[in-house]
Order: C-alpha cells, then structure tokens, then sequence
C-alpha cells in the first residue's frame, strides 16, 4: 500500500509527465522500466473550469468561512468548498460547541455564533455560517474533495481540482487558501513539510447521551460543563481523549483509529456524535518563517508561519502553520481559528489585490511510473451551460494505489452495509466505503427508521434481531415494535461491529467518483478521500451509492429524469435531534448527483426547519439515477408476477409512487391505491450494468423502469439484497471469477437457505412472452377496467391488431374509447375520432390532481387528462382544436396535472397552432417565475412548513407549458427563455431537463 507521504513525493515532481501506459509507442521506448504497481495509469484529460474567482478558500471549517467573508468583503470573488454537507467542520464535525473559561469571542462572527445562543446547537452554527457566505456574495459547493491541484507557467497557486457525486470540476483562482486540517492542498503542491513520525498521538471524539466508558486506550473522559437540548430533552455530552497510533500516514490508517474509537465509545443510549476526530496534525508546512514564540495573540503570528516556500499564492490557515504544535492546538479553538480567519482573509484579500488571473492552468501530476490496470472513468461535468470557462489540462499522470481488495462496496446504506457483513463473513478481504459517517444510508441517516411494507425474513430478519440485542429489553429506547421499527445509532452500530467482527474495513468520510475498467471489467475504483484521490483496486465492485454512480462513471447507460420525463418522486430533507428515528418527509425534489441542487437543499431545509437540532446530512431522495442493466425491470413484470432463473432478491409493496407517473400502463390504468400489495423478483441480470464485468449496482441505482422501483424499494428486500450480492462477490473471489461466470445456483441455494429467497426460485424459468391465445383473452377483458391491459402492453406489434379487432367487434361506447385510448397511446391514429368526441363531452375540467407531499397513491392525473394525453400521442394536428378548447379553460389555480396533459398533448402534435394558447397560458398572472437562480434566492423562497407542495405545482406548470411551447415553434422566444433560466438554475432535475431539451432542438 502506498503511503500518503510516496504520494506526496510524488505529487511533487510536477511538470516531468509520465512516459507509461497504454500508449504503445511509450511502452516500446520504456521497455526497461518496470511499472510500479503502487501507481495506477491516468490518461491526459481536460477538467472542466466551472468558475474563475480571485480566491478558492478549501474546506469548510469556521476559519475558512470567516477568511472567505472577510476577502469577499474586501471586494475579492471568492468560492469555498467542502466534503461535508455542513460547514464549521472544526466545531459541528468535531463538537467543540463549548467555549472554555477563558476564551471570548471577539470576531463579530465568533460572537453570533457563541454568544446569540449560549448553548449552540448544531443547526445554529451550521445555519450562521451558511449565511455568513449567502449574506457575503461568497459561492459554495458541499460535497466535494479535493483532488488535484493547479498551477500556472510560473508553477505559481492557480486554482483547484475537486471530485463530488456529478464528477470533477475545477476552478481557477489568484490565490488558494488552505483551510484543511492537515494542509492537503499545500501536500498537493508538493510543499515541504516536517517528516511524518510514527508512534501515538492524541485523539478526542465526543459523543451525545452516552455513558463514561473506560478502556486502556483512554486518556481522559470528560463529562462537559453543558447539555444538548432538543425538544424539551437534555442530553449529556461526553468527551473523550484517547492516545493511539496512527500507522502510517494513509486515509486507512486514520479509518482505522476513527473504528477503534467507536468501538470503545458506543453504547445504547447514544443520540449523537462527532462526524471527525479531533487531533493536532503532527507534520507542520516548512513556512518563509517559522513561529517559535509563546503565545499571545493570534494577531502576533506573522503571515509568514502560513505561508509554504517555494510556491506562491497559496497560504495554509490552520495547524498545519510552521510552528509548535503547541500553538497549533491554540490556534484550533473555534474563537482563535474565527479570529485567525478573519484575518487571513483580509491580508490574503490585499496580495491579491494586484495578482492576475492565471492564463494557463496544468494539474501538479504524478511522474510515477505507473502500471495499466485499465482506463480511468468518470464524469467531467461542467454542471451548467453558463459554468464553462475552458480546460485545465491533466496531463497523463498516476494515481496512488490505496489498496487492493476481494470486494470494494462504495456506499454503506441500505444495502452497501448488509453487502459488507455478507463478503465478509465469506472471508473476502473487504471494503466499505461510505461518504458519510455511519452505516444505514436512508434507513438510518435518512431517518427512515421504519419498514412499510416489505418481505421480511431471511437476512433483512437477522438484521431486526440484531439491532434489538444491541440493547437490554428494559431499555428505554427499545422499541415496542421492534420488528417495523429501529433505532438509528443501534442499526448503525450493529452494521458497523457486524462488518469489522467479521473482518472488513470501513471508511468513513469518502467517496466513489470512477472505475477502472479494462476489457470491459472493472479492476478498481477511484475514491476521493479528505487527503485525496487515489485507486483501490479490487476483483468486484459493489456499488451500492444508490444511483449508481461508480457503474455511470464506468461509462454504463442510466435513465433519469431528463428530455424524456421530468417526472421525479418526491424527495426531503427533514430535521432531526439525538434519539430520532423516523422523520419521513416529501416536500422537494432533490437531483442527489447534482452538488449545485445538493448545496441548494441544504440551505432551503435549513430554513425549513429552523430552530431544530439539526438536518440529516443525507438528502432524503426517492428518485435515482438507474443503471441499464442486461434487463430492465418494467412495470409490466411487476404487474405479470414475471419469474426468472437468476432472481437475486425477492420484494413486496405497492406502487407508492410520490408523485406523477410515465408509463403507459399507468395513464390508462392507474395504479390501485394503498394497500395493494404486488410481489416483485428482481433478477441478477438486473444488477448487472449492460456491457460491463466485475460489477453490481444495487438498490436504487439498479436496472428497473421508475414507475416499478416503488415495488422494489423497500428497505427490508433491499437489506437482503444487499446480503446477496455480498455473498455473491465473495464467492467470486473465492473461485477466482467474474462475477458473471460464477455458478448462480450455488448462490441461490444459500440464499434459499438461509430464507431470503423463496424454494421456487430454484425451478423457476425464463419467461418467454404471453401466448397469443392469452393476449387474446387479454384484449377481450379490457372493457372492464382495462383488464388484461398489463399483458397486451407487454408486445405492441401483438397488441395493436388485436385491439383493432375487438374495438371493430364492440358496440359499447365506453368500451370503443377505452380501445382507442389504447390505440392512441401506442401512436395510432385510427381512432382519434372517439377520443376526441368524449373529450368534447366533458363541459368543464374533472378534478384533477397536484403533488401533494406524503401519501400519493393512485392517479396522478384525471380521466380526461389521460384522455387528452393519449389523443396526443396519436400525433393528428387535427385533434388540436378539442385539447385547445380545454386549454382556454385552465386558471393558473387550476390542478397541475391539466397543465400537464395539455403540454404534452400539444407538444407531441407539435402545431404552430398551439402556440398562441400556450403563450396565453404562460401569460397569467403567478404561472411564471418559478426558478431558483441562486442561493440568497433559494433561502428567499422556502414555503415554511414540511407539506407544503405550492413550490412544486407552480414550477411544473412552468415548465412544462414552457417546453410544449418551445415545442410548437415559439412565441417571441418566451417558452426559449423560461427553459434557459431553468437550465442555469439551482433545482437540479429541471436544469436537467430544461437543457436536454434545448440541446435536443440545437
Ligand atoms: C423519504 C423516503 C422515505 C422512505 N420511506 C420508506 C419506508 O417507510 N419504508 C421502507 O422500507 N422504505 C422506505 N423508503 C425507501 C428506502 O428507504 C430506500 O429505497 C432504500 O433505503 C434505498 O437503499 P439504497 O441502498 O439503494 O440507498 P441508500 O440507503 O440511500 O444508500 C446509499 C448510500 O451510499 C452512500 N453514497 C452515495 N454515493 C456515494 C459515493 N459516491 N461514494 C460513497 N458513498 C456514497 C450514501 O451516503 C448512502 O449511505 C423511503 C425512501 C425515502 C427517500
């Protein structure tokens, strides 16, 4: 394994490229040198530039905020980033809420933070330093690592490279600041730094609820002077010191304390604890001065002790300073670090001041003579059209391995973790990495502590009885109904001991953000961790992000929300305080693969719940980015109870769809309300991404039609999945296969055994299409109800003869028009007649319907909007004039779902003559305007209370009045520049959309 210090070294060469790889003129004139399998080849890339600012401040600690204010306020443009989803990582990730005696707040920020609420609570600070950087013009993105950094021609700062859940971006600068904890930018550069020393050092971790623990390891622990509050409860909050030895300078060695702290200070009455460990980083920067006084004031340190040899523009603000660590731990208390702050930003603000942008932006790159294990993938999205300011060039480079694996599961969620315990336990040497800090994902730090519906036996069962022995049974947080309901820090805990007792690693605090694929299989994954990026390289994947980040970055095929659709399941991201389990919500759309509409999330749910503990740090979405897998898994297989040879899991639930639905089936036939309970296989091919090896994407990032996800997504089936394709994987290792060419019986077998799959699974057989005499008697029951409508849509060429005869048979003229809305539908134009004829029956509009937060079941449209979207689809210019006349007849007020219908019939005709309805329609008062274009605006616009859905309804009409408009031909470029303004704005799934179809008519 590589250290952080080789890396470092190796960072530093800078400009001499590497001459290996895949190029085979390089590997014939390199023929002597053996590639060193600690480096993974890169090839040359071109990283987008998102933004060109006189400042890049990186990491999001108190300091970093309060240097970015400060320049901002000096009239520097100034963008901040950090991997976490909050900001003040020095006091909210670490819990240094608590001032001592002796200390005062002096900055005006210092004090609004610890003198406006004596007791802050995580939501407090996090919510003032948002809003420092909102109130400040200061632009920030959460969720993003650094991973590179960028130099000009002179080899002088030039600006950042940083990896998040859309991809690589980067942003040129004048300057960076440096506000990492350990100098990670400066180590970037190459910068010299005292020698990294084995041997213990000092850890604190502080937990909320928990008990005084003891344990040789421990130096102290210190009950603190004060309480967390939340909802009327008190909760005592420890702290604890403890002396352990970092290995060896790695990411994993520093994992690997963080899971041996945890083990020692968990127990079942805890309600919270620190994301980070708190410690001194022991390696100072070698500085143009070093501070070697007593300490005063932070104001006697020079700017020199933050300020690295050899490399201009860049400035350390932090512990990493040239000076005794002494004064580095001064300088980490949350008042000096404001302090020092401030004034960093100010002095940084003025060098700046006559600094020119840089012309040419290289990363600082790696000359390792690296070894090919594959192409590198990812995503280099620039995350808007007008976020485009050029490349910077990354030369063909290495990238540090940081590992070598049987199994490496990026997300630990829902089913990442059960994925974890299952390899394992099977002896493969494995890997979880998780971008928060907790196992669980949605069911545990999404706060969705409760199972609704779902097939609960097989491992999902020894999951429930684990988390319920996590405690005694007189516990006060025992849950009466254990086997629905869980605690989250039990279920956390209980994945974490689970996977480590068995033998895996976890890290916590890093992401998955690319794949190396070679001949099509993928031989590791790219991960950005705090202290950078590198590769673990590993027999299987198992991506478990639930939107299938690694397997997109991998090059495979997805379907989400887009040109196509902008349906999306209602999402939320709600409030919580220690103890809560369960906080369901459905208030937002949330693009969780999007950092602008993330970063725009986390500052409205702060709004939202203002006054609360605190916000769960995992966007609480339902709708993913799915892969295409070798099979889909389509509405139709949920409703036909389809059987495969290769099922890998087994689901139950309803179609509890959060919102407006596309498929076909569903607009003629809507789905049953609640409790209609389908059962649902999903088959292995179904998590295999299409055309891709040593793979398996999981959960909601898996193959199946969103329409049908609803049925697969419970948590309990997606827990045993998560075992399954554990166990799978490890038995891939074991073999020394793929694991497309491991025996599935096998697996299946054990997955028969152990109760997570049904006995049948075993015999069942390939499904191989209705027999026409059952789509016969299929299109002969449709006049009750659509019957049969589920197996005629299962072949369209089957289906429309048939249809044919039977409407040309019947003599009801409700049964005729329920034949043609089908004909219609599938693009036939026939039979228009009818449909229109009924649709001109209606006098008015029926009820419709609107997004209306938890609880949507059923239609997500009325009778005559289903009506008027079939006819539509027919495609006949002469049908508009019936859908026109409806039109004319829609107040702004009126429910979302008629808009809805009238765009998309009008846009699929695609008639100039709908334009000037259309524009009409535009036109009325409150229908426009909708978009959220920044993040002041985005605060401004928070509807407070969590069901409110006014936000939603309103910009939906927009848009889609808009996209049918600009479909039709235009009026004056109205639908043009309403669809532009969403392109650029911050909610993500309409930007999206918004581009995708003005890119599809350039
Ligand atoms: C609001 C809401 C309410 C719900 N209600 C219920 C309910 O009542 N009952 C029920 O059974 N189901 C419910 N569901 C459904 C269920 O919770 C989800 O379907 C399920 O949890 C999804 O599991 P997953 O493993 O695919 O994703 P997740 O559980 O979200 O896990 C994904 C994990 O990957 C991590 N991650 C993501 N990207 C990366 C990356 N690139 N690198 C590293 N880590 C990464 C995330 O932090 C997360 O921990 C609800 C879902 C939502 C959103």
């Amino acid at each position: 394994m590589i250290t952080r210090r080789d890396f470092i070294k190796v960072a530093a060469a800078g400009g001499a490229l590497a001459t290996l790889g895949d190029m085979p003129e390089a590997k014939a004139a390199v023929k002597t040198i053996v590639p060193d399998p600690a480096y993974c080849y890169e090839s040359e890339k071109k990283i987008p530039v998102i933004a060109e600012v006189d400042l890049v401040v990186v990491g999001g600690s108190s300091a970093a905020v309060a240097a970015a204010t400060a320049a901002s306020k000096a009239g520097r443009k100034v963008f901040l980033f950090t991997p976490l989803s909050y900001l003040g990582d020095d006091i909210c990730g670490s819990f240094q809420y608590h001032l001592k005696k002796d200390e005062k707040p002096v900055t005006a920020l210092s004090q609004k933070i610890f003198v406006q609420k004596k007791e802050p609570t995580p939501l407090h600070v996090k919510q003032i330093l948002e809003n420092e950087l909102i109130d400040n013009d200061v632009v920030f993105l959460y969720n993003c690592f650094l991973t590179n950094v960028l130099q000009d021609n002179n080899h002088a700062a030039a600006g950042v490279v940083f990896a998040n859940r859309s991809g690589r971006q980067a942003v040129a600068c004048k300057g960076v600041i440096d506000a990492t904890l350990t100098a990670v930018a400066a180590r970037m550069f190459g910068l010299q730094f005292s020698p990294f020393v084995t041997g213990k050092q000092r850890f604190e971790f502080t937990v909320v609820g928990n008990s005084i623990k003891k344990a040789p390891e421990l130096l102290s622990a210190e009950l603190l002077p004060y309480k967390m509050k939340a909802k009327g409860k008190e909760f005592p909050v420890v702290n604890y010191a403890f002396e352990l030895e970092l290995k060896s300078d790695t990411y994993a060695s520093l994992m690997e304390v963080e899971q041996k702290i945890r083990d020692i200070t968990w127990d079942a009455d805890q309600g919270d604890s620190s994301d980070l460990l708190w410690y001194v980083p022991q390696q100072k920067i070698i500085g143009q001065q070093s501070y070697t006084n007593t300490f005063t004031s932070v104001r006697d340190i020079p700017l020199q002790a933050f300020t690295p040899q050899n490399k201009k523009n860049i400035w350390i603000l932090g512990p990493s300073l040239d000076a005794d660590r002494k004064i580095a731990e001064v300088l980490m208390r949350p008042v000096n670090a404001l302090l020092l702050g401030d004034i960093m930003g100010e002095l940084v603000a003025a060098r700046l001041a006559d600094t020119s942008m840089p012309s040419e932006l290289h990363t600082v790159q790696s000359n390792a003579m690296a070894s090919d294990y594959g192409l590198v993938g990812e995503l280099l999205n620039p995350l808007r059209p007008s976020m485009r300011f050029g490349f910077a060039q990354s030369e063909r480079g290495a990238l540090p391995v940081l590992g070598t694996y049987d199994v490496v599961i990026l997300g630990g969620g829902t089913v990442g973790a059960p994925a974890g315990i299952a390899a394992s336990r099977q002896g493969a040497k494995t890997l979880v990495i998780e971008q928060l800090h907790g196992l669980g994902g949605m069911g545990t730090l999404g706060l969705i502590g409760r199972y609704w519906d779902g097939y609960r036996d097989g491992f999902s069962s020894e999951i429930d009885l684990g988390v319920k022995n996590m405690a005694p049974e007189d516990h006060p947080r025992q849950q009466k109904n254990w086997k629905n309901d869980y605690n989250s820090d039990w279920k956390q805990e209980w994945y974490r001991r689970e996977i480590r007792r068995a033998g895996g690693e976890i890290w916590f605090g890093a992401i998955g953000c690319g794949a190396v694929i070679k001949n099509n299989v993928i031989t590791g994954v790219v991960v950005a961790t705090p202290w950078g990026r590198g590769v673990i390289l590993c027999r299987t994947v198992i991506d478990s992000t639930g939107s299938a980040d690694i397997a997109i970055a991998a090059g495979a095929p997805f379907e989400y929300t887009g040109k196509r659709s902008i349906a999306v399941q209602g999402a939320g991201l709600s409030h919580i305080s220690p103890t809560d389990y369960y906080n369901n919500n459905d208030w937002a759309f949330i693009d969780d693969s999007d950092m602008l509409d993330v970063t725009r999330m986390f500052v409205q749910a702060k709004v939202k719940n203002e006054g609360a503990y605190d916000i769960v740090k995992l966007p609480q979405t339902r709708e993913r980015r799915r892969v295409i897998g070798d099979h889909i898994v389509s509405v139709y297989d949920v409703l036909n109870h389809r059987r495969y040879p290769d099922t890998i899991s087994y689901h139950k639930s309803s179609f509890d769809t959060h919102g407006m639905i596309v498929d076909p089936f569903f607009i003629l036939s809507p789905p049953l309300a609640r409790h209609t309970i389908y059962e649902a296989d999903v088959p292995l091919r179904s998590l295999l991404p299409s055309g891709l090896d040593g793979i398996l994407t999981t959960g909601l990032g898996a193959s199946a039609h969103r329409d049908a996800m609803p049925v697969i997504r419970m948590q309990s089936c997606l827990q045993n999945q998560g075992y399954a394709v554990g166990y799978l994987a490890a038995l891939a290792a074991k073999e020394n296969k793929t694991v497309r060419k491991v025996d599935f019986k096998k697996v299946q077998r054990h997955l028969v055994g152990i109760g997570n799959l049904p006995q049948r699974v075993l015999t069942d057989k390939e499904f191989k299409g209705f027999s026409n005499k059952e789509m016969e008697l299929a299109a002969q029951s449709i006049p009750e109800d659509f019957k049969g409508l589920e197996k005629l849509l299962t072949d369209h060429k089957r289906c429309i003869p048939l249809v044919n005869k039977q409407l040309s048979l019947c003599s009801d003229a409700e049964a005729k028009v329920k034949y043609a809305s089908i004909l219609c539908i599938l693009g036939e134009s026939s039979h228009v007649t009818l449909l229109e004829d009924k649709i001109k029956s209606y006098p008015q509009w029926d009820k419709g319907w609107h997004y209306t937060g938890m609880g949507q079941f059923g239609m997500s449209m009325s009778t005559l909007d289903a009506l008027i979207i079939a006819l539509g689809k027919a495609k006949q210019t002469s049908s508009l004039p019936v859908i026109l006349e409806k039109a004319r007849l829609l107040e702004p007020d009126d429910y979302f779902s008629h808009f809805r219908a009238i765009a998309l019939a009008t846009e699929s005709i695609r008639s100039g003559e709908a334009v000037a309805v259309l524009a009409e329609l535009l036109s009325k008062p409150g229908i426009r305007y909708h978009h959220i274009a920044n993040l002041k605006d985005a605060r401004n616009r928070v509807v407070p209370g969590s069901d409110d859905v006014s936000t939603r309804n309103r910009a939906l009409k927009e848009l889609h009045l808009a996209r049918a408009l600009y479909g039709c031909g235009d009026q004056d470029g109205m639908g043009e520049k309403i669809l532009k303004k969403y392109a650029e704005g911050l909610q993500g799934h309409y930007a999206r959309y918004a581009n995708e179809i003005l890119q599809d008519q350039t």
